[in-house]
């Protein structure tokens, strides 16, 4: 094999849920839309801030990381687009694998892209997947918020259908009839063990003019600090307003004031916000919550339902017909939801998730 593939998996939690993907049906592609993040960058970053929000690969030029088994779960595409569904007759997040291109920065682009070519490529032999029906763009699943991974192989001159065209040549000289037997491709790091990297040493490094799901997820955790965005809210772009945030944040709490946001920033951040029970506008409650219920906790449940769109009626606290028809309503948007109408733990983490996607 060309390549050797690291699996070297977070630690469970929001990013991690642990859940069964079964089977593995397609594959999107994206990007990282952080100019200069590496894969051991965004592998620290998932593991230590546990985002509701995941991939199960990211390659660079050095290593094709796979943060999340590929029997697993990761959440890496908005759950209410349309398109995963009629194509595929599934939700990306319940049966693709998510791969991630990092790119920009000091990250040789030549090395990460035949790296992400050649792991598309083993994807497709593994699974049996024609190419060119099986891997999609997250932009195509959802164009209105996404542009990856376009916006990285365009700035390079490849356009999507080059990339699957590179990926079906690799296919067929890599994996096709007469290629060599592969030997022993994986690297399986034990989490238990702390291994010294050496040049791995890479942090997460969000700065003005990047963007994507970090860089909302921190637009986010500055509003709930306290350091509002009013102009532009949490959009994914770091701008200048995002910018000046992070200085006010940073000047408050002492830190360097760079406008930068690298580890420091970020763990005061995750401090400050008390993350990851990141939806402290809605604290759900745990437990299960059944029709009949009234109080406080059902009165979040509808807050919060109709936050995302459902109508549960008024905010009454009282679980009756109009809340359990809404708790149905929201349950069956997931295939993985029973349609019960009773509130409990996988509902709320679905709500939760949608709550954070808004
Ligand atoms: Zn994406």
């Amino acid at each position: 094999m060309r390549y050797s593939i690291t699996q070297d998996y977070i630690s469970q939690g929001n990013a991690r849920p642990g859940t069964a993907i079964d089977p593995v049906q397609f594959i999107v592609a994206h990007d990282t839309g952080n100019a200069g993040s590496t894969a051991y960058g965004n592998r620290n970053y998932f593991n230590n801030t546990q985002p509701s929000a995941s991939a199960h690969t990211f390659i660079d030029d050095r290593v094709i990381l796979e943060i999340i088994p590929l029997t697993e779960k990761a959440f890496h595409v908005r759950y209410n687009v349309p398109v995963d569904n009629s194509r595929y007759g599934a939700n990306a997040n319940d049966a693709a694998i998510g791969v991630e291109l990092c790119w920009g920065g000091a990250i040789n682009f030549e090395e990460a892209y035949n790296r992400y070519v050649w792991y598309h490529a083993y994807l497709m032999d593994r699974y049996g997947f024609n190419p060119r029906e099986k891997i999609v763009g997250h932009s195509t699943l959802d164009p209105a918020r996404r542009t990856d991974p376009e916006n990285a192989l365009n700035r390079y001159g490849i356009s999507f259908q080059q990339f699957i065209d590179d990926v079906e040549a690799m296919l067929a000289s890599e994996f096709g009839e007469g290629a060599r037997e592969g030997e022993e491709t994986l690297t399986r790091v034990s989490p238990e063990r702390p291994v010294v990297r050496g040049v791995m040493t890479t942090r997460p490094i969000i700065q003005r003019g990047a963007s994507g799901d970090f860089v909302r997820d921190i637009q986010r955790d500055l509003i709930r600090a306290g350091f509002s965005l009013p102009a532009f809210g949490a959009d994914g772009d770091f701008g200048g307003e995002t910018e000046r945030a992070v200085l006010r944040f940073q000047r408050t709490y002492g830190l360097q004031v760079d406008g930068i946001v690298g580890p420091e920033t970020l763990a005061k951040l995750k401090e400050v916000t008390n993350t990851p029970s990141r939806m402290q506008e809605f604290p759900l409650p745990t437990g299960v919550v059944r029709p009949g219920t009234r109080g406080d906790n059902v009165r979040q449940i509808q807050r919060a339902l109709s936050q995302i769109g459902e109508r549960s009626g008024a905010i009454d606290g009282i679980y009756g017909p109009q809340t359990t028809s809404a708790v149905r309503a929201f349950q069956s948007r997931f295939s993985a939801l029973a349609r019960d109408g009773i509130y409990g733990p996988n509902t709320k983490r679905y709500l939760e998730m949608e709550l954070e996607d808004m």
